[in-house]
């Protein structure tokens, strides 16, 4: 690829729309076919400002999905105790679908014994421990929404990933993990390194595919990245903008302009992943209550 060579990008926020509308379509045929309206309950405990943006933006996708939203927004200081008793009416609550709860969740709350309380069938956000070993056994469960969101963007400019190898760098529960399971799923090579990797740069550099889950502004540069790789970079990072003094600007772990020059495509930050873990929410919602149908 000579110098001026740019990878395509791989545009998340079109694809997750176009998987919004065939949701749609799915839910319209739901609820006149089977009367079944699919209702997701998001839950979020305190003032965080990225989490009340973030439970917007799932509330409004909600509703243009055609699916009922129940927001639950309580104070900073709700007992684990309250927070419990409401995840037990939403379990029980037949025009409750799916529950989401908001991470992270204020210091005196165990989020483990939260997500463990959530009925598995309505843990649309795929992070109960049941869940967990669906995916890991190759059974049938919800899958976390930023994983299965990836997976989908890469197969967006590789429909068969059989063979490739690939390198997560990140080993959340959340992202790193399940991504290199479902990435097993798809027949790749997987690689997970982390933050005690040796030699980091000569491990990202086998990728023909590289997912990038690690919350470092632009760590991955340029010349770790195989030529012609696909790169899926799920980091959102909020950093100063030097162009613009006490303005804020969204980059992810991987540098873009760097990589945009060796890769063959690339997710963009913001535009890429992001819009993507919401449309696979609806997608797990749906299914939740698509299963109700006998
Ligand atoms: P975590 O902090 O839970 O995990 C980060 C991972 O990166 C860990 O496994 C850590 O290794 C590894 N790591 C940290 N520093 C290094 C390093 N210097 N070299 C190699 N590995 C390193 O983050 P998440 O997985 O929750 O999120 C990752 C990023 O993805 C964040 O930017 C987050 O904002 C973003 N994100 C984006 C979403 C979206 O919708 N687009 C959704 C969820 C997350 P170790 O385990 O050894 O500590």
């Amino acid at each position: 690829m000579s110098k001026s060579a740019k990878a395509s990008l791989i545009d998340g926020k079109a694809i997750a729309l176009s998987v919004r509308a065939t949701i749609k379509e799915q839910v319209t045929k739901l609820i006149d076919q089977h009367g079944i309206t699919p209702g997701l309950a998001v839950v979020l405990v305190g003032e965080d400002p990225a989490s009340r943006v973030y439970v917007r933006n799932k509330e409004i996708a909600t509703k243009k999905a055609g699916m009922t939203g129940f927001a639950h927004k309580l104070p900073e200081n709700t007992s684990e105790a309250d927070l419990l008793k409401l995840i037990e009416q939403l379990n029980t609550d037949p025009a409750v679908h799916g529950i989401l709860v908001q991470l992270p969740l204020p210091k005196h709350i165990n989020s483990t014994t939260i997500i463990e309380a959530i009925t598995p069938a309505k843990d649309v956000d795929g992070l109960h421990p049941i869940n967990a070993g669906y995916l890991m056994a190759g059974q049938k469960g919800h899958v976390p929404c930023t994983p299965k969101g990836s997976i989908v963007l890469a197969k967006s400019v590789a429909p068969d990933l059989t063979g490739m190898e690939a390198v997560i760098v990140g080993r959340s529960v959340l992202v790193g993990k399940p991504v290199a399971q479902l990435l097993l799923n798809e027949n790749c090579t997987v690689t997970i390194a982390h933050s005690r990797t040796k030699n980091l740069a000569d491990v990202v550099r086998r990728a023909d595919l590289l997912i990038a889950a690690v919350g470092r502004p632009e760590m991955v540069r340029g010349d770790w990245i195989k030529k012609g790789a696909i790169v899926i970079d799920v980091g959102i990072n909020r950093i100063a903008d030097p162009q613009n003094e006490g303005k804020h600007r969204l980059v992810g772990d991987v540098a873009f302009a760097e990589a945009l020059q060796v890769a063959s495509a690339i997710t963009p930050v913001p535009g890429g992943v992001g819009p993507m873990t919401i449309a696979m929410l609806l997608s797990n919602t749906y299914d939740a209550a698509r299963a109700l149908v006998k």
